[in-house]
């Protein structure tokens, strides 16, 4: 259904040769490539209307302005949010997550409990720790099982009228598993938890409808969606947003400022202190026009066609175990190969032209939990191809063979 070759064509960088091959990208999951549209209108950003914004009255401010802003209704139109003011632009999902388990450090009280799952990212992890030292909150985990599927029924038992967030990832980044998103907010709406939602993975896949899942947070970063790195949002209901403290004082974000008291401007630059990445917010709009102009359910559906090709032509090799192999996966393969340390062969892979990613992926609980030092992962994205497949696929026999 998609004209792949024609969309490879929009890719520069995939034009490369890496170590005298041809590139095979397959690290999509720690970011994407960038279409030319992206580089485009980067440059014309500085070459046209470069100017601080929200502030001056002079006609470039008022060109970038609309731009950003502009942009900001392009992100609530993708998303389905109900207002412009309930998309915060941020630095990626690190920074999102960070800004929503500040402010809830600051809310929550001893005996409160926050629940995330055990394939959680780092900053899926660290940030509610924080929180909880803050606050004196517990954090609970939702156990998975060797599939890498979370368990729903110990989810059940673990929420309470003591829950105050739960905070899980749609799609895990180390393991491929889609998450019962849907499921998990329904519950703990029940106790009259908030739900943050780590769409860093899935919005390269999937185009979310956060007013559908009722999720009162959904963060993502704009680097993994064809965009900008440093780019980012946070979509956050209404309500929420007003309720959660700022969460970085400066300029921009103020109504008045004294010293004595000062007070906080309204939404969404109650939390836009400071000078944004202005060129990188507006660029983001056109990644997800380009990205909406391909379709989300096309992309689905050729990425599952990857998945599948990738998986069995990877299980055709001795010894290969895949690591996540949930029911709902996207397209990302984490695997070993018996005896052989994940990092040699993606050093040899390397040399081979293709890109992979080994390590623990910013996860190490999941790699505790399968008792390995890391994996080798394998993510696709819309541009690539089965031939890459076979490239890559070729290039881990051979490490193999040269390994053991
Ligand atoms: C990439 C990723 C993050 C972190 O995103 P940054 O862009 O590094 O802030 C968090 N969670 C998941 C699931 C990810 O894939």
């Amino acid at each position: 259904m998609l004209d792949i070759n024609k969309i490879r064509e929009d890719f520069p960088i995939l034009k490369q040769k890496v170590n005298g091959k041809p590139l095979v990208y397959f690290d999509n999951a720690a970011t994407a490539q960038k279409p030319k549209v992206v580089e485009d209108a980067i440059v014309e950003y500085y070459e046209t209307i470069n100017a601080n914004i929200h502030r001056g009255v002079h006609t470039l401010s008022q060109l970038a302005t609309d731009a950003y802003e502009e942009s900001r209704q392009k992100i609530k139109a993708h998303l389905n949010a109900k207002e412009d003011r309930e998309i915060i632009f941020t630095a990626g999902t690190t920074f999102g997550i960070n800004l929503v388990a500040n402010g809830f450090g600051a809310l929550l009280k001893e005996g409160d409990e926050i629940i995330i799952s055990a394939m959680e990212h780092h900053s899926n992890i660290v940030p509610w720790q924080f929180a909880c030292e803050r606050s004196g909150a517990t954090l609970k985990v939702i156990p998975m099982n060797q599939n890498g599927e979370l368990l729903m029924d110990e989810y059940d038992k673990l929420l309470s009228k003591n829950t105050k967030v739960v905070a899980v990832n749609h799609i895990s980044n180390a393991l491929g598993t889609i998450n019962p998103i849907e499921y998990i907010i329904k519950k703990a709406h029940e106790v009259g938890a908030a739900v943050l939602i780590d769409g860093a993975q899935a919005t390269p896949h999937i185009k979310p409808d956060v007013q559908a899942l009722d999720c009162d947070f959904y963060v993502f970063s704009g680097h993994k969606v064809c965009g900008p790195t440093g780019t980012g949002v946070l979509y956050g209901k209404e309500e929420w947003l007003n309720q959660l403290p700022p969460y970085q004082g400066g300029g921009e974000m103020i109504k008045t400022v004294t010293f004595e008291k000062t007070t906080y401007a309204c939404l969404p630059h109650k939390f836009e202190a400071g000078t944004p990445n202005i060129a990188g917010g507006i660029v983001l709009g056109y990644a997800l026009d380009y990205m909406n102009e391909i379709g989300f359910d096309n992309i689905a559906a050729y990425e599952h066609e990857l998945l599948v090709y990738g998986t069995e032509k990877l299980l055709e090799i001795e010894g290969v175990k895949i690591i996540g192999t949930a029911k709902e996966k996207a397209s990302v393969i984490s695997f070993n190969i018996d005896g052989i340390h994940p990092y040699d062969i993606g050093v040899i892979v390397d040399k081979l032209g293709v890109a992979v990613r080994t390590g623990h992926h910013c996860t190490q609980p999941i790699m505790d939990f399968f008792g390995i030092p890391g994996t080798i992962r394998a993510s696709f994205s819309f541009y690539n191809t089965k031939e890459e497949i076979d490239t890559f696929i070729a290039a881990v026999k051979k490490a193999k063979m040269m390994l053991s």
